[in-house]
């Protein structure tokens, strides 16, 4: 069991602005817990940062924003698939702190690489498989500080991150998920295709469910292929398989 404690003290969050939380982005604090906590309400944090959770070393998970807030954890973030960068800022856009959970794990500052406590990943484990199941959030979408702005951050160090995945979404889970989308597919009527781009990318953006096959279709001599999804149809042009578009209905 994984004991929480309410520690909603910082004020150093945004509202969502509509947007739905879409995405997990864990960190490590580079210092003690409490450093990590003084900071989010100290006045001179420039960049007023913050995060949802924070789960010390000991296994406590501190809630710390509310999850129908922004935490300030990622605004710098590039996410593929989500934000771009606009020119006229310089900034990526929209900020991806709007869609994401922020979660930081305490962890000492560099070069300090101790092995990670196992009462810590074993809380974070079950905490943030509790998170993915509530924000129905696919394994795809939990990243790593340094996934989404690799330039500048290197966090969670240390972690072995794969492992720390395949605990968060059981093999077998996961097994059975393809098992059951296959057959949910093919009872709507709908082939379904586990390669096809167009299903993860429906999953990742919260498209719901097929209501066309998959099917090609010709505009002003280019070959397409497109495919409809409940919120929108999706498209792309033959050979520019990762640049799936979308339109409405
Ligand atoms: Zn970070």
């Amino acid at each position: 069991m994984v004991e929480y404690r309410d520690w909603y003290r910082t004020q150093y969050w945004s509202e969502r602005e509509g947007q739905q939380i879409r995405y997990i982005v864990i960190h490590d604090t580079e210092g003690p817990r409490d450093a990590a906590l003084n900071w989010w309400t100290s006045p001179n944090n420039p960049y007023k940062s913050s995060a949802h959770d924070l789960i010390d070393s000991s296994g406590v998970v501190w809630h710390c924003v509310p999850y129908d807030k922004a935490a300030h954890h990622v605004g710098g973030s590039y996410i593929p698939g989500y934000n771009q960068l606009d020119p006229k800022t310089g900034r990526y856009e929209p900020n991806a702190n709007l869609v994401t959970i922020g979660i930081e794990l305490e962890y000492p500052a560099a070069p300090a690489s101790p092995p990670w406590p196992q009462a810590q990943i074993d809380a974070a484990v079950e905490h943030v498989r509790e998170l993915v199941r509530t924000y129905n959030i696919p394994k795809a979408n939990v990243l790593r500080h340094m996934d989404v702005d690799p330039k500048n951050r290197s966090d969670p160090r240390n972690l072995d991150w794969e492992a720390f995945l395949n605990r968060v979404f059981p093999v077998v889970e996961q097994d059975l998920e393809r098992a059951l989308r296959h057959s949910a597919w093919n009872a709507g009527g709908v082939p379904y295709n586990p390669e096809s781009a167009f299903a993860s990318y429906a999953r990742e953006h919260g498209l719901g469910n097929p209501e066309t096959p998959e099917f090609d279709f010709t505009f002003d001599g280019q070959a397409y292929r497109g495919q409809g999804f409940s919120k929108a149809i999706i498209y792309v042009r033959a050979g520019q398989w990762d640049q799936i578009k979308e339109v409405p209905w």
